[in-house]
């Protein structure tokens, strides 16, 4: 049975009933903003242009001349509508050279771009540069390239937004810094470090999805145990559809059963004021008298005794009735691995013990650690092609902490630990992560602070277990910067408890 309520469509379309206009008037700002810039790139890129006889002069925007014999119509055309210097270059000079001229330009303009780039990283306490090479500050795993041209990327797009802190300090609240930030330091404590480096490029060549705490977000499918989860289904898409669409705290959201089916009510629509008109006297009311300490009955002033006043009108708030109340969305959601309808399992081996809202593991030494092998030993999943990751009745949203990661494949990989938070309707398997209503970065913020429990033990656990199976090749990270990382990514708990509390 599935609720037309709980799909993402129903969530989103709420937001578009102005629920949430403020987030839905930043979408549209993001998606007018590069269509600005584009603008501004394709400014007129030549000054003058002329065609005498079949000599084609072009006069380009920095005041050099170019010209062509033997041009034709076609060429002055091409001239008039091209939209940057490269086109002009492409119509003035001859096949060959302009294919490798282009080639050179824009390899020259790619480097120059990254090289600015990492400048601008450079000022920040972040990041550490050596050369070319991008750290993030008390690290000594170097960011991947595409890793460090993201984060040139967001820098870049904080560095025009208006602000009055210092500009590090802005930055440490854009949830997409931060994200991209704890993602590495969790990285850095994988002890293999092309595993990290391939989960960014995996990441990044299929459905891009982290949390704010750094987790990736990924898909598999599972087997239901038993036959009807539905309020699984329906408790786990409410509260992560409420934070990552609409952005608001389950806390305030309760869940009812009315005429069979599950309904979900905002605080605001559990009562309604009742206006009421009234001629009864408040003060006796209606008695006309009232009595006293001793029981003594004393006369009523305001009605002068006749219990009633003129007309007025009062409101009480009144319960609606929403059917039988199952119970607040937060705490359901909490209780979930308890309930014994939430149970599943893996298709491949029928042992493992898959709840929603409870990790699902395996033994770390039993993984074998692998960027190749995906029919390997580990825990699979995918960040969207859904039907990679076994077979089974139902698809589920997981959190993965990239410190879990085993090996990465083309369209698949595996860990050692994954949290399930939510089933997935059939028909959304294949677009949730790709749709950007629904935002990721808000999602699980209690398995950062497990995570976080005891951390540096271990990370420091992992590095050693590793270099107990091989003997060549260990990577080597010291205690110091195992104790940096881990307080780096502390941070986020003081945060997190700050956000809970404060998120409406
Ligand atoms: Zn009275």
């Amino acid at each position: 049975m599935e609720h037309k309520f709980l799909s993402l469509d129903w969530f989103k379309s709420r937001v578009e009933n102005s629920i949430d206009r403020v987030i839905a008037n930043k979408i549209e700002n993001l998606i007018e903003e590069p269509a600005v810039k584009e603008q501004k790139i394709y400014e007129k890129p030549y000054i003058g242009i002329k065609l005498v006889n079949d000599t084609l002069t072009v006069v380009l925007t920095d005041g050099s001349v170019l010209s062509k014999p033997s041009a034709t119509e076609e060429d002055y055309y091409a001239i008039l509508h091209a939209r940057d210097e490269y086109e002009i270059l492409a119509v003035m000079a001859s096949h060959q050279v302009v294919a490798d001229q282009k080639a050179i330009e824009a390899e020259a303009a790619r480097i120059k771009a990254l090289q600015q780039g990492i400048e601008s990283l450079s000022v920040l306490p972040d990041f550490t540069v050596e050369g070319t090479t991008v750290y993030l500050t008390g690290t000594s795993r170097s960011l991947p390239q595409l890793l460090v041209e993201k984060f040139i990327e967001v820098v870049d797009i904080a560095a025009n937004e208006p602000s009055d802190v210092p500009f590090q300090e802005y930055l440490n609240q854009d949830d997409t810094y931060v994200a991209l930030k704890n993602f590495f330091m969790w990285c850095c404590l994988n002890p293999r470090a092309e595993v990290a480096h391939e989960l960014y490029r995996f990441l990044n060549e299929n459905s891009f999805r982290i949390t704010r705490q750094g987790f990736v977000v990924a898909l598999r499918n599972v087997v239901t145990l038993h036959g009807s989860p539905e309020l699984v289904h329906f408790i786990s898409n409410a509260y992560n559809k409420v934070k990552a669409v609409w952005k608001k705290n389950p806390d305030y959201y309760t869940i009812f059963l009315e005429h069979g089916e599950y309904k979900l009510v905002h605080d605001s629509a559990l009562i309604i004021p009742e206006t009421h008109t009234s001629t009864t006297c408040p003060e006796c009311e209606g008695e006309g008298q009232y009595e006293d300490w001793d029981d003594e009955p004393i006369f009523c002033e305001e009605c002068n005794g006749e219990g009633e006043i003129e007309p007025y009108t009062y409101t009480v708030d009144v319960p609606v009735d929403h059917g039988t109340k199952i119970g607040g969305l937060t705490e359901l959601y909490l209780d979930l691995p308890n309930r014994e309808e939430n149970r599943f399992t893996d298709d491949w081996t029928k042992t493992f013990d898959i709840r929603i809202g409870q990790v699902t593991s395996m033994p770390m030494e039993k993984c074998n650690w692998s960027t190749q092998d995906c029919a390997a030993a580990g825990l699979h999943f995918t960040a969207d092609q859904i039907h990679y990751v076994g077979c089974g009745d139902q698809s589920v949203i997981v959190l993965i902490n990239p410190m879990k990661v085993v090996g990465i494949g083309q369209h698949k990989g595996r860990c050692y630990e994954y949290l399930p938070i939510m089933t997935v309707p059939r028909e959304e398997a294949t677009r949730i992560l790709h749709d950007g209503m629904f935002d990721t970065l808000q999602l699980d913020e209690d398995y950062a602070i497990r995570e976080l429990e005891s951390l540096a033990e271990k990370a420091k656990e992992g590095f050693a277990t590793e270099s107990k199976k091989y003997e060549f090749n260990m990577p080597a990270i010291s205690a110091s910067e195992i104790n940096t990382i881990v307080s780096n990514l502390n941070d986020m708990k003081a945060k997190i408890v700050n956000r809970v509390v404060t998120i409406k």
